[in-house]
């Protein structure tokens, strides 16, 4: 073959890859308006039967010099690619996405104003117990400049004979003291019936682990003005998690703040594995506030300082911890509640690390 030739046949290939390239584009522009009918009709975009039929036509119109094979596999990879295109098109569309929002979401509980850079601590017992347990913690906290406590009134109990929580009393218990304390009251509600009611006692609405995915309660959520703190899923990736916060914020209600508490691996040290690249990775994908539950993804109190810090340092907007006045007698949890003097030597330590007063922005 001549030099003449060899260059003759580059140039056809040229034309034929620039002609391939407009085809490609040309073919995703229309997978994409596919992708656009299917959503609005609630289709699902991946359609196995379909893609067959395609391949079916493919190679029996197929007169080679390629193998059926070979334009199989090449065919499934352009599928394949405007499949991609149809959802990373979906999630740039996520109301949680950073994508769609650039600056950081921050919730305003009456002058406690979450996600601005300047980290908040969440304490309080794991569950309300009493007026008197309540008031000794909420007193605690008081001292040590905290806004923000926690207490459960309806427990997501692993065992149907432990105690399940005082229930609205419990609610009712949260909001006196928070109001003698002028604190900002957060606990977990496990019933839809039980949202709307629960913004009458409390200023944030928590949506327990077990519940991440409870998808009614999470459009109940979603349908109040009552701000909400999803948990995550106790074996959930960080997708289904976002996508559960999506539940919520597109039902219309955008005051909602993720809280990594561990997740469920092989290990059997701590009671859950605190995924702290969780931290980092939300803020990055979200514009959501996140927090860390330094208790419940440890079960452990004697590396709680080390896991707040760490979680500070990636960037948390707050951290949970449980404090009970006596957590030996606790209802629940006996074993992961500090007590009121650990959980001041421990906001001692945190002060001294520069990690929680320090202001992000
Ligand atoms: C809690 O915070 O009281 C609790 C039960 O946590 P989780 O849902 O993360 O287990
Ligand atoms: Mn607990």
């Amino acid at each position: 073959m001549s030099e003449h030739q060899l260059s003759d046949l580059r140039e056809k290939l040229d034309e034929i890859n620039l002609k391939l390239l407009a085809l490609l584009n040309e073919r995703a522009s229309i997978a994409k308006e596919i992708g656009e009918v299917k959503k609005k009709q609630g289709i699902n975009k991946f359609d196995p039967e379909r893609e067959q039929k395609m391949l079916e036509v493919l190679t029996k119109e197929n007169k080679g010099p390629f193998s059926d094979e070979t334009i199989s596999y090449l065919f499934k990879q352009i599928f394949k690619a405007s499949l991609d295109l149809q959802q990373s098109d979906q999630k740039e569309a996520l109301l949680v996405s950073r994508k769609k929002k650039n600056s950081d979401t921050v919730i305003d509980l009456g002058g406690t104003r979450v996600g601005t850079g300047r980290p908040h601590v969440i304490a309080g017992p794991c569950a309300v117990e009493s007026e008197e347990q309540v008031f000794a913690v909420a007193r605690a906290l008081k001292a040590q400049g905290i806004e923000i406590m926690r207490g459960g009134a309806f427990k997501p109990r692993t065992s149907p004979y432990d105690f399940q929580g005082l229930g609205l009393e419990g609610l009712k218990i949260l909001r006196k003291a928070a109001d003698e304390f002028g604190l900002k009251v957060i606990s977990e509600i496990v019933n839809p019936a039980d949202i709307e009611v629960a913004g009458e006692y409390i200023d944030v609405i928590q949506i327990g682990a077990r519940n991440m995915q409870n998808f009614e309660l999470l459009k109940a959520a979603g349908s109040v003005n009552t701000p909400v703190l999803l948990k995550r899923g106790l074996s959930a990736t960080l997708e289904e998690f976002l996508f559960a916060a999506e539940y919520i914020m597109s039902r219309g209600n955008d005051q909602v703040m993720l809280c990594e508490r561990g997740i469920r691996t092989y290990e059997k040290w701590t009671r859950n594995t605190l995924d702290i690249s969780a931290v980092p990775i939300l803020k990055n994908e979200s514009h959501l506030p996140v927090f860390v539950d330094i208790t419940h993804s440890t079960g452990r109190r004697d590396i709680l300082l080390p896991c707040a810090k760490a979680a500070l340092a990636a960037g948390a907007d707050g951290i949970m911890l449980e404090v009970h006045p006596n957590p030996a007698v606790a209802l629940s949890d006996a074993k992961q509640q500090i007590d009121i003097p650990s959980f001041d030597h421990f906001m001692g330590e945190l002060r001294a690390s520069g990690l929680f007063e320090q202001s992000k922005t």
